[in-house]
């Protein structure tokens, strides 16, 4: 009952239940955060100001562009465009679902690998990276211009694949939860973790890859599934107490704005990358 309610709520008015829905997960695992693992709660509110400022300035692209996202999955359906559409027993909504998942968790996948390869993407991929003190508000620290080309890909993919308009926000909604989760502090017991992360990409795993140096943070790009790392062979596995958090070649930039966006002079800001540790 409730599930069907959140997913009657999410079809008829999307982006600001996926607003309200988000901020509720994303507050109580905030509050976990803190009473569980003892940060000091003047610097969490810091970061969480700062990180919250970058998402507030990507707020409109993502909000821009998901309507754009969501118009084309509407249109893929009244049209009947996309792969999905030449599968045998495509009438099927669990056969579109499931293949739908996987085809757009590899291609999400193969973005994050090129956002790690190609100069300007890293450019504007790495103020999510430069976070020192990962936690749940980094999920949504991102350039604008990042969120720009990121939301218009992800509106290429489903063109490609002809998601219909619920099956997409199933799957946004599936997906979010899982990038929120990956990037709190609240780790899971080794037992459970290392079973999940047959499956699924775990807080463990994503914490490596926000390790500062190389190679932890060119491996483990799975989005939701650990599939690809581990069939790509980019899957790391590192000891929690060895990872620090940022990026090697901007460790002192992180809380500055300017240069984190690249409205400062290139003169005043660190190039280049590689360090391995
Ligand atoms: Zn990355």
């Amino acid at each position: 009952m409730l599930l069907s309610g959140v997913l009657r709520a999410l079809s008829e008015h999307p982006t600001a239940t996926q607003v309200v829905f988000y901020a509720v997960v994303v507050g109580g695992l905030w509050i976990a955060e803190y009473r569980l693992t003892g940060q000091n709660i003047g610097r969490k509110f810091r970061h969480t100001a700062f990180n919250s400022t970058l998402m507030l300035l990507a707020l409109p692209a993502q909000l821009g562009m998901m309507t754009l996202v969501l118009g084309a999955a509407y249109w893929c359906t009244a049209h009947k465009v996309g792969l999905l559409y030449l599968l045998p027993f495509h009438e099927s909504a669990w056969i579109r679902l499931g293949v739908m998942f996987l085809v757009m968790d590899f291609l999400d996948y193969a973005y994050h690998y090129a956002a790690h390869r190609i100069p300007w993407l890293w450019r504007l991929h790495l103020v999510h990276h430069s976070d020192r003190e990962v936690d749940v508000s980094t999920t949504f620290r991102e350039h604008p211009l990042e969120t720009l080309v990121r939301t218009a890909v992800l509106c290429g993919w489903v063109v490609l694949c002809g998601a219909s308009l619920q099956l997409l926000i199933l799957r946004q909604t599936f997906e979010t939860i899982a990038n929120i989760g990956q990037h709190s502090r609240l780790t899971l017991p080794e037992r459970p973790a290392r079973w999940l992360r047959y499956l699924f990409v775990t807080p463990d795993m994503h914490h490596a890859h926000h390790h500062a140096y190389l190679p932890g943070t060119d491996c483990n790009y799975g989005d939701v599934l650990s599939l690809w790392d581990r069939l790509f062979g980019t899957q790391i596995s590192l000891r929690p107490d060895s990872i620090q958090f940022g990026v090697d070649t901007h460790l002192d930039r992180d809380g500055d704005l300017l240069a984190l966006l690249g409205l400062k002079p290139a003169s005043e800001v660190a190039a280049g990358r590689g360090t391995q540790v």
